[in-house]
């Protein structure tokens, strides 16, 4: 198509407000799938996508529309509405002229509409505002359009009404795209300069990339560069996403989105956010390419069951080319021995990223509690201060010379129903938050506004927060910088042996609860051995709190009280399906279950 007749965009929303829904029946409308062999969500195509009823990777689908008599190239990005995602969602936007923002017609504005808007128009896209979800009885799209206009700034008159479950204004919402979003600029005479915005790997094919021309053409032959990686390749297919890959002979122009092959076996190659040029004729810049994200939060994998290291390590690699936003680099534990030191976007992520890895790279993990990455500000040798990061208490130095333990900060805005704003403010004064303010937001609703501790926030604030406020509360952050309070790292000792992967950075005024409720939690995840094993909590040496796990006799099902032989069985399963994910401590053997106790808050 030429650029006249093209249309790049994408999809964005808060989560659960239609994306997806709306995505699919876009194909649909446009005639690319017949509804009757349409599949649910075509879009959320990771199996676990599905179980999970939220989108994890952006895709992309292109797709032909009838606009006055004319036949328009609509190219779109479906992409991920939860917060560990907003990564994915800036690569979406980088690609794109315009976006479509989603609003639940029953739920209103909540706050990562508000945060995805931000993003949109920072990118300079154009906009869409529409109101999904019509068809529910308790929709109120009016009042929403309103809300769009008083929240957002959107012009109330320009929302679209839609209802993804029956097709309503679907057909209105794409002659919108024709009619309001610009045509991809570019220029298909210069060099070309093709911007790389996903990749996935294929065991047949090597490196998927997902890509959009900015400026020059591609065709099928080329030899093409990768400019941060400076490696050259032959271009074997080019083509689109119908939604199947679908390889095509026509020459790739300014504006096109697509994918290309071009036998990539070296994972290092693709990065995501390069430029792609031609070998022969180099443009003189790259794009400007993405930010890198930073990754929050940080565990250790290490192998477990019959898996080796040398696989836990391929699939890592491998996974990495759809996923960069992942960090990972080896580790060693005295307990545990070789594995992985990870760094994810945030605790979805980290969960995402350890199925993804067992299911796709068919491997098996032990995992350990997730820490945030601290500051810490050392006494050098002839008293200089430097300051280094940790990712994982184990590496804190010698006390004796630690001046200061810094924590990431984040501005939080939490959008929540007027009713529930008193214990949310509870909560977040538990948590070590600094209040900001207080907005009113529409009738009912407020937007709050607090500085709080990442390690705060990362474990369970979140169902916190949806079970005060019976699910209508929202939230989205940022990390804003590095604060110092009184931090202290706790050791655990298990039969007398400190288990690095057990400690933990805590505040002080936290430190004898915490100390106490993760003994108890380790006591009850731990099997009773042969032997008596002692627990203990300890600050700089001090035992805080300790518990005692009994021995117990040669037979287990003696505390079954004999009898009740089924009982006796099922025992005995889940003793064996827990020793499937079990490390070995000295003479102790810790379940996985175990490591995670850590986040146990109480
Ligand atoms: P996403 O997280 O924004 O991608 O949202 P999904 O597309 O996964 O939709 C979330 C839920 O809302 C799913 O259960 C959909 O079936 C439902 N849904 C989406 N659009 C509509 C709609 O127009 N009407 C109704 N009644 N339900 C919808
Ligand atoms: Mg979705």
């Amino acid at each position: 198509s030429t650029p006249t007749h093209i249309r790049n965009f994408c999809i964005i929303a808060h989560i659960d407000h239609g994306k997806s829904t709306l995505a699919d029946r876009m194909l649909q409308g446009t005639g690319v799938m017949h509804e009757r062999n349409a599949r649910e969500q075509t879009l959320d195509n990771m199996d676990l996508e599905r179980e999970r009823g939220i989108t994890i990777k952006a895709s992309a689908v292109s797709v032909e529309h009838e606009y006055k008599g004319e036949t328009y190239e609509l190219n779109f990005i479906d992409t991920p509405g939860h917060v560990d995602f907003h990564y994915e969602v800036s690569r979406a936007l980088a690609a794109c002229e315009g976006a479509v923002l989603v609003v639940d017609a029953t739920q209103g504005v909540e706050a990562q509409t508000v945060a995805n808007l931000y993003k949109a128009v920072d990118a300079n896209l154009e906009l869409i505002p529409v109101i999904n979800k019509i068809d529910l009885p308790s929709a109120q799209p009016e009042e929403r359009a309103m809300q769009v206009e008083e929240v957002l700034g959107l012009d109330a008159a320009d929302c679209i009404m839609t209802s993804a479950k029956t097709g309503v204004g679907v057909a209105e919402l794409l002659d919108a795209i024709c009619a309001r979003f610009p045509e991809p600029q570019g220029n298909p005479d210069a060099p070309l300069q093709a911007l790389i915005f996903d990749a996935i790997y294929d065991d047949y094919r090597g490196v998927v990339v997902y890509f959009r021309m900015m400026n020059g053409r591609m065709k099928k032959g080329d030899r093409i560069l990768m400019m941060g990686a400076q490696r050259t390749y032959q271009v074997t297919e080019l083509g689109k996403f119908r939604p199947e890959m679908t390889p095509t002979t026509e020459a790739f122009e300014a504006g096109d989105v697509g994918y290309m092959v071009a036998a990539i076996k070296t994972l290092e190659d693709v990065n995501i956010g390069d430029t792609i040029t031609l070998d022969t004729a180099r443009c003189d810049e790259p794009l400007p390419g993405y930010e890198e994200p930073a990754p929050m939060v940080y565990c250790d994998f290490y192998p477990s069951g019959d898996t080796q290291f040398d696989e836990l390590r391929d699939a890592i690699a491998r996974l990495h080319v759809n996923d960069a936003s992942y960090t990972y680099e080896p580790t060693n534990s005295e307990a545990l021995g070789s594995g992985f030191r990870c760094g994810f976007l945030g605790m979805l992520h980290m969960d995402i990223i350890q199925e993804r890895l067992e299911r796709e790279g068919n491997v098996s993990i032990v995992q350990t509690a997730p820490t945030v990455t601290y500051e810490i500000k050392i006494v050098g040798k002839g008293g200089d201060t430097e300051v280094i990061q940790i990712t994982n208490p184990a590496e804190l130095p010698d006390m004796s010379k630690v001046k200061d333990i810094r924590e990431p900060i984040v501005a939080a805005e939490i959008i929540t129903p007027t009713s529930s704003i008193g214990d949310i403010m509870k909560l977040c004064e538990q948590r070590r938050g600094v209040y900001k303010s207080q907005k009113f937001l529409a009738d009912d609703r407020q937007i709050l506004e607090y500085d709080l501790p990442l390690a705060e926030i990362i474990y369970d604030f979140f169902d916190k927060l949806k079970s005060i406020t019976s699910g209508y509360g929202t939230m989205d952050y940022h990390v804003t910088g590095f604060n110092s309070d009184n931090l202290v790292k706790m050791d655990v000792l298990v039969n007398g042996n400190p288990v690095e992967a057990l400690s933990l950075i805590v505040h002080r005024s936290k430190a004898e609860f915490r100390g106490r409720h993760l003994l108890k939690r380790l006591k009850e995840q731990i099997d009773r051995h042969l032997f008596e094993i002692p627990l203990q909590a300890a600050i700089g040496g001090k035992i805080i709190a300790r518990e005692t796990i009994k021995s117990v006799g040669k037979n287990v099902t003696a505390k079954c009280y004999g009898g009740d032989v089924s009982r006796k069985r099922k025992l005995l399963e889940k003793q064996k399906k827990g020793k499937e994910r079990m490390k070995k401590v000295g003479s102790v053997d810790i379940p996985q279950e175990a490591f995670m106790s850590v986040l146990d808050t109480g």
